[in-house]
């Protein structure tokens, strides 16, 4: 016998514009073991009023497409996590990197599994990881191989190796599997002479990018000052002065975003993560260049880079997508989680229903995919519950 059940949740979401607070959706049923068919998406004072007959059953946080966790370190997964300032937290890392590779990103797609996340953005540093995750049955998204090489002189190398494992990796992607990307590290780690080839080679084959911009203090500090605990440590790291890595002298003109906005970086749309310590005017570059923001707030509180002006990238109009980043600066790989953590981290003016979009449609943007939208006539099994 066919029942009408109207399935409830804090927000509730098809995908579609803005998650509804206090929502529900209205599903019909042919047994106790049948997922239900959609009928209809509203509010739930509107729902019930107009199906007084529906058996109400209030599933939990929230109703969503399959959320996205748009930014992980999987071959990070062995890394104990570790809270400590941004510039020290990369040397403990750096210090623990035969920890990385092939065994921990076979941990943290498990992690996700476990999680209920099929759909990935991910930083790959390994090159044995990434036909392991091209091959990931029942995932997609997208690996972006991750590039350092601050030193000019060495650009030429490192591009013409970059390109060749990208082009052998390509052939290894499968129909609705995961997706080859490409990670230039950022713009202190990667030379301009660099980056300018690696996104210039990225547009003209439609490869997906990934960028760390703006993510700790001491980033604004070093483009514009030349100065700082970053400054330092960058220059001793790759023994070369910073106006070399940049092709020009820091400046207070300078900040990581109008550099990459100089080099013509952003007008390959390129996906922007943390974008924490940025100025209006970074912003105001970002929308116009139509990028997505990832946020990662667990890793940005837990290295001290600060919170994500959300407000400012609102009244712009960029979408912002959810990450956890990895284990070792953001815990879990739980995008729920990191869901939660949002909340917490920046009050209710954030407000629940933004988050949900972060977590769905502004990681489907984040990756270049389509949103999976849900309409009447489909199964309610398409959707996620967060409990
Ligand atoms: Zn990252």
């Amino acid at each position: 016998m066919l029942e009408r059940v109207l399935f409830t949740g804090d927000v509730v979401y098809n995908g579609v514009g803005l998650p509804l607070e206090n929502a529900g959706v209205l599903v019909a049923k042919e047994s106790s073991i049948d997922p239900g068919t959609v009928i209809v998406f509203g509010k739930l004072e509107d729902l019930r009023s107009q199906y007084p007959d529906a058996r109400v059953e209030h599933l939990g946080r929230a109703i969503l497409p399959a959320p996205v966790n748009a930014h992980t370190h999987l071959d990070l997964s062995h890394v104990p996590f570790k809270a400590a300032p941004y510039t020290p937290w990369i040397g403990y890392v750096i210090s623990r990197r035969e920890l990385r590779g092939l065994a921990a990103a076979k941990h943290g797609l498990e992690l996700l599994r476990a999680a209920n996340t099929s759909i990935f953005g991910d930083i790959v540093a390994r090159a044995e990881v990434m036909p392991f995750l091209l091959a990931a049955e029942g995932f997609s998204g997208v690996a972006y191989w991750e590039v350092l090489g601050a030193n000019p002189d060495q650009a030429d190398q490192i591009f013409a190796d970059t390109t060749a494992l990208i082009r052998e990796w390509r052939k290894l992607e499968r129909p609705n599997g995961v997706r080859v990307g490409l990670s230039p590290h950022t713009a202190h780690t990667v030379s301009s002479v660099l980056m300018k080839k690696l996104v210039a080679f990225a547009r003209l084959e439609g490869i997906p990018l990934q960028i760390h911009i703006a993510e700790s203090p001491a980033e604004l500090e070093m483009f514009q000052t030349g100065s700082g605990a970053l400054a330092q440590s960058i220059t001793r790291a790759f023994d070369i002065p910073l106006e070399q890595i940049f092709g020009r002298q820091p400046g207070f003109d300078l900040t990581c975003v109008s550099h990459l906005e100089q080099l013509g970086v952003l007008d390959a749309k390129p996906t922007l993560i943390h974008g924490v310590n940025v100025v209006e005017t970074d912003v105001q570059m970002i929308a116009r260049a139509g990028c997505t923001v990832v946020t990662c707030p667990r890793s940005n509180r837990n290295l001290e880079c600060g919170v994500l002006p959300w407000q400012l990238y609102a009244k712009y109009g960029v979408e912002v997508a959810l990450g956890t980043d990895s284990v070792a600066s953001g815990e879990s790989l739980n995008i729920a989680d990191e869901a939660l953590a949002a909340l917490e981290i920046h009050g209710s003016s954030l407000g629940w229903r933004n988050i949900v979009r972060y977590a769905s449609r502004g990681g489907y943007k984040a990756l270049g995919m389509k949103t999976p939208t849900v309409h009447r006539g489909d199964s309610f099994s398409s959707l996620s519950v967060w409990k």
